[in-house]
């Protein structure tokens, strides 16, 4: 059953779950994250992810693309990231069964034409710790049976290993969640958040200026960090590679929810007006060390 548990988010809540890196660890060790991305139309959502999840700390980051994209991703920085074409539904499963994956984000840019929709149900299957955001969201919300089939179908130590995370704002939570009446019946976005958890199997982190956390085993966070500037595009998209960044070096889902929207509220709030979102990935490492001092609660 749900053991209802509030915090307000700040470093107490996951300073002990942040991954430590033994001193002889190697890129794959230190987690490496898949960014499954569409085609032309959207390079720089998937990319804007794929540079959070390295700076926070991922050893290792793909981004598979249509072919066509290939080119585009290619030709703009980090070097350091990688690019992998998917032309057929084997290219992205043999990505998907690599042993040495750690994580994968998918919806930003994604589309939602048919073969967006059976990359989703790729990854779903996949039971790799995953987080989906954006485009995948919408697709998800047409299908509403798929997650409950992840959430349900798996006992509660392999949900906790291979945990899921739906990063939805508000739109997003209304096509997910809009036909669980108990659900949108509340008004209190901490209810709505952590219904939708219970319901789905997954993390829910609810965006917006006062986000929400929820954990499927009933705990809920609510944010403290941020500021208007955060209300910008592909501000979300770096979200969602932070959480990713962080499942691939092992952490637990919900802290690893909490840690980077706390992060990414104070980048916000460091950067303020003006901030655009390729900003955010560069304004996070100066901000961790601080945040892993006992001192700062
Ligand atoms: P998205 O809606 O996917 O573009 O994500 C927007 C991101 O910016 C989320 O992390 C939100 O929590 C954050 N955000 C949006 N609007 C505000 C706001 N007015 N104040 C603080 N954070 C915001
Ligand atoms: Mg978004």
């Amino acid at each position: 059953g749900l053991r209802p548990a509030m915090f307000r988010n700040g470093p107490a809540l996951w300073r002990e779950l942040w991954p430590r890196h033994r001193r002889d660890t190697h890129k794959y060790r230190r987690g490496a994250v898949l960014v499954v991305a569409g085609g032309l139309a959207g390079v720089g959502a998937p990319r804007l992810g794929a540079r959070a999840a390295l700076r926070i700390g991922a050893g290792l980051v793909t981004v598979a693309c249509r072919p066509e994209a290939l080119a585009a991703h290619a030709a703009r920085g980090p070097d350091a990231l990688m690019q992998r074409p998917i032309a057929t539904e084997a290219t992205l499963q043999a990505l998907l069964d690599d042993q040495r994956l750690g994580a994968v984000l998918i919806g930003p840019a994604l589309g939602l034409d048919a073969e967006a929709r059976a990359a989703v149900m790729a990854v779903l299957r996949a039971d790799i710790p995953a987080v989906f955001d954006a485009d995948a969201l919408t697709l998800l919300a047409s299908r509403p049976g798929w997650l409950r089939q992840r959430g349900k179908s798996r006992l509660l130590k392999s949900r906790l290993l291979k945990p899921c995370v739906l990063t939805p704002h508000e739109g997003e939570f209304a096509r997910l969640f809009g036909d669980n009446e108990r659900i949108v019946a509340q008004a209190s976005k901490l209810e709505r958040a952590r219904l939708a958890a219970a319901a789905s199997g997954a993390v829910v982190v609810l965006k917006g200026p006062d986000t929400v956390i929820a954990d499927p085993d009933g705990r809920t966070a609510i944010n403290a960090t941020g500021s208007w500037a955060l209300a910008t595009a592909g501000s979300g998209d770096v979200l969602g590679g932070l959480i990713a960044g962080l499942l691939a070096q092992g952490m637990l889902a919900f802290e690893a929810a909490c840690a980077a929207v706390w992060l990414h509220g104070k980048a916000g709030e460091a950067l303020g007006p003006g901030l655009i979102a390729d900003d955010l990935p560069e304004a996070i490492p100066p901000l961790v060390a601080p945040a892993l001092a006992d001192d700062n609660d």
